[in-house]
């Protein structure tokens, strides 16, 4: 079913006459359809919201020929996997998640990368020197970091579950942008600057983003051949031809000895990854997590992340307050509040229910979240890090104070992209896919068009028996991705996630917060400035959260500091996606108007 090659034909053939070979060449223009961005989009039929305008009208495109929601999303992951290959791609994993009218309920699937089988619970640990390797860069640029890849896999399950196309339909819009390319913004530009070091480190990385040295230029089209002939293995083999045989091979030996540049200083370590990981791959069929949050079902993704526990928990404390009668200060302040104690609780259990006792039960009970509320005095931020719960024995009473435990050391990075999709009949998908931190590993798979992740940094760096988060051969490191789908009354009301690490959960919670209890519409609810409270000393927040709210959370004894990193040149917090459902079926699709470069939000059909 050729859903854009009718419409990408005639650019495709522009195309070819200015751009010869390659990857980028300066000065091409593409479709101003397909680079125009809207952050709002109101209408019926189906929408999307994504952080790409290719990815959006991938979705569309497959909406208006029938497809539905799974379809449509899938079209528009492995399209991001082309036009943001620093967030998301095949060398990844995420979580999907998708309501499905016919039944009225919500089923999920945990494309979590997997540790290999052969990596040492003490892989952080430098053979040389016997001290833990530190996080940058040797880490994060490493074979040694690098999982087994879920993505190809979740995008397989997730059809075959609730879609209606196959995976070479599914996988058509995406090859024919890898084909004919897209047109570079700031956004791609400033990643590849970001990441240069490291894709300087690699042979295949700097060929593919580095062509002549340096980022492609704003403007120019980028093409990548080598994904959309990659691509086509999927679309022959399915996902047989992605974990097993030569393409599984060269996945394995790439973990194994990263194509390292004779120039390069950067140690890169190895990895353990053999082909038998990759065939061992499976994506999970999970049940979500629930939680009622003023009445609404919140769904949300069940361990091996913590998005849904700690979303819920936090959920479930700030029920017990009436938030919408509070002044704004008042009611940022128990945002905040509620998220430390929900982090306390994610530090201490959560890990990968197949290896450690999840009480996934109990941390999304409301009366755990009742007795949690206890520690939030409604005037005065308590002193961080605040204790977890007791999950084994908790009736919603006060209960005396406990010790604090030492401050969770923060490793996790902010790329990733999510996406939010519906269809004409009520289907739902919300979907949040990663290569970990924004180029992943920075290690691209020669030939092959993708970059590996290096999502085994979600892991603790320091291996402790109780942690539930410790290294485990074949486990699957601890995630904040939070897909969250929302029924009012058992049908859609809102669906949002957002990229971001750990603030992943804190961006959703805030901006639930936002639509829900401050009056805010669901766009004004993305828009708005954020901050985020794990459990730390100080929040971080954007400029425009502490320029707004500095003064009156310091009365509280609030700390705030501008988010950001060593890795990324933005302070800003998430990129979310939303859907709101409104109740004649208009539907409203919301994308960041400014962060990362805007989103793009789309509907089939903007009147009835
Ligand atoms: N690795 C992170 C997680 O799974 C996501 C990375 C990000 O959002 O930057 O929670």
């Amino acid at each position: 079913m050729p859903y854009v090659r009718r419409r990408f034909a005639a650019l495709t053939a522009a195309l070819a006459m200015t751009v010869t070979s390659g990857a980028a060449i300066s000065p091409a223009y593409a479709d101003p359809r397909e680079t125009e961005k809207t952050a709002t989009a109101t209408g019926y039929g189906g929408a999307v919201s994504t952080v790409d305008p290719e990815a959006s009208a991938a979705a569309i495109e497959v909406l208006r020929e029938g497809g539905n929601a799974a379809d449509a999303a899938v079209a528009a992951a492995a399209t991001l996997g082309v036009t943001e290959p620093y967030s998301a791609g095949i060398g990844g994993g995420g979580y999907f998640v998708f309501y499905n009218a016919k039944t009225g309920r919500v089923g999920t699937i945990d494309g979590r990368e997997t540790a290999p089988a052969a990596m040492p619970r003490d892989a952080f640990i430098d053979p040389t020197t016997g001290k833990p390797y530190n996080f940058t860069p040797e880490l994060v640029t490493s074979g040694i970091s690098v999982g087994v890849p879920g993505t190809p896999a979740t995008w397989e399950r997730a059809l075959k579950r609730w879609g209606t196309l196959d995976l070479d339909d599914a996988l058509e819009p995406a090859i024919e942008v890898a084909d004919r390319g897209f047109v570079v913004d700031e956004t791609f530009r400033q990643q590849t600057l970001d990441n240069k070091i490291r894709f300087e480190a690699f042979t295949s990385t700097s060929e593919l983003f580095l062509p002549g040295g340096d980022a492609p230029a704003v403007g120019s089209v980028f093409k990548n051949p080598d994904l959309a002939k990659t691509y086509r293995i999927l679309s022959n083999q399915g996902t047989r031809g992605f974990y097993h045989g030569p393409l599984a091979e060269e996945i394995a030996a790439t973990v194994q000895t990263p194509p390292k540049t004779a120039r390069t200083t950067l140690p890169v370590p190895a990895g353990h990854m053999t082909t038998a990981d990759l065939a061992a791959y499976t994506a999970l069929d999970q049940a979500p997590t629930q939680v009622e949050y003023r009445g609404l079902d919140v769904y949300g993704m069940a361990p091996s992340s913590s998005g849904g526990t700690t979303v819920g928990e936090a959920l479930n404390i700030l029920d017990t307050f009436n938030v919408s009668e509070m002044s704004t200060p008042d009611a940022l302040h128990h945002y905040l509040e509620a998220s430390a104690l929900a982090f306390a609780d994610r530090g201490k259990y959560l890990g990968d229910p197949a290896f450690v006792d999840v009480p996934t039960a109990a941390l999304t009970d409301p009366l755990f979240g009742k007795e949690r509320s206890c520690r939030i005095d409604p005037k005065r931020a308590a002193a961080k890090p605040v204790a977890p719960g007791d999950v084994s024995n908790y009736d919603g009473v006060c209960p005396a104070s406990a010790a604090a435990p030492a401050d969770e050391k923060d490793t996790e990075n902010i790329s990733t992209t999510n996406l939010t999709v519906a269809d004409q009949w009520g289907n739902v998908v919300e979907y949040t896919l990663t290569i970990e931190q924004t180029g992943g590993s920075g290690i691209v798979v020669p030939d092959r068009g993708f970059l590996l992740n290096n999502e085994l940094t979600d892991f603790s760096t320091v291996y402790d028996p109780q942690d539930p988060n410790r290294i485990e051969p074949e486990k699957r490191p601890r995630s904040s991705m939070s897909p969250t789908i929302i029924l009012k009354d058992g049908e859609p009301f809102l669906a949002l996630g957002s990229p971001g690490g750990s603030t992943i959960i804190t961006t959703v919670l805030q901006t639930i917060l936002n639509r829900v209890d401050l009056g805010m519409s669901i766009s004004e609810a993305v828009a708005a400035p954020r901050a985020a409270q794990r459990n730390a000393a100080k929040v971080t927040a954007e400029p425009a959260f502490i320029t707004a709210y500095e003064r009156q959370l310091k009365r509280y004894g609030h700390q705030l500091m501008p988010a950001g990193d060593a890795f990324t040149s933005a302070a800003e917090i998430g990129a979310a996606t939303a859907i709101e459902f409104e109740r004649d079926g208009r539907m409203v699709a919301a994308a960041e108007p400014v962060r990362r470069g805007g989103g793009s939000a789309m509907v089939v059909n903007p009147s009835r």
